[in-house]
């Protein structure tokens, strides 16, 4: 049984490449032994995040990650059974959002900057759909 969970945060402090780098290199190490996969987005304090996997194993890894001080206000913004994955090629892709191209961002938000705080779980999952398809998405 296939799921897939998507979430936002606030980041406890501005996100720096040095956070991202030990989250990602954390999330890679971890989630290939429990056959998770996803993508990580950030942009200025905010995360977004999928994950793909087994409904335990997605499960237990959210109530882990939801317990991590480095942030906060988690909003769940999907949680769906899935026949395959999307994201199977990526551990952990990962996506700064501040680098995607402003059309991309207008169409799916209120703002040129992403909010999925603001945003439907389903406008988020179109916009992700659409990093994948324009290759915005790097690391694997
Ligand atoms: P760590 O503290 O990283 O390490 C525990 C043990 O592993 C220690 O004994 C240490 O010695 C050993 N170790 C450390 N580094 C290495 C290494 N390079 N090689 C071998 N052994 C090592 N976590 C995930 O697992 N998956 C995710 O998708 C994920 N997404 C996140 C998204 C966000 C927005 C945030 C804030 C956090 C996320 N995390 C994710 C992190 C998660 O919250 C936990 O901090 C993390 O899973 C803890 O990893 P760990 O148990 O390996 O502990």
């Amino acid at each position: 049984m296939l799921v897939r969970l998507m979430y936002a945060s606030r980041a406890k402090s501005s996100i720096t490449t040095s956070l991202t780098d030990t989250i990602l290199e954390q999330s890679k190490r971890n989630n290939s032994p429990i056959g998770v996969t996803g993508i990580l987005c950030f942009s200025d304090d905010v995360f977004l995040q999928v994950l793909e996997g087994g409904r335990q194993a997605v499960t237990s890894l959210y109530s882990k990650i939801a317990t991590d001080p480095r942030h906060h206000s988690l909003q769940l913004l999907s949680f769906k059974e899935i026949d395959e994955r999307r994201f199977v090629n990526w551990r952990m892709g990962q996506v700064n959002l501040a680098k995607i191209n402003t059309a991309t961002l207008l169409k799916y938000s209120e703002q040129a900057s992403v909010n999925p705080f603001s945003m439907s779980g389903d406008q988020c999952e179109a916009l992700l759909n659409e990093l994948i398809t324009s290759a915005a998405i790097s690391g694997r």
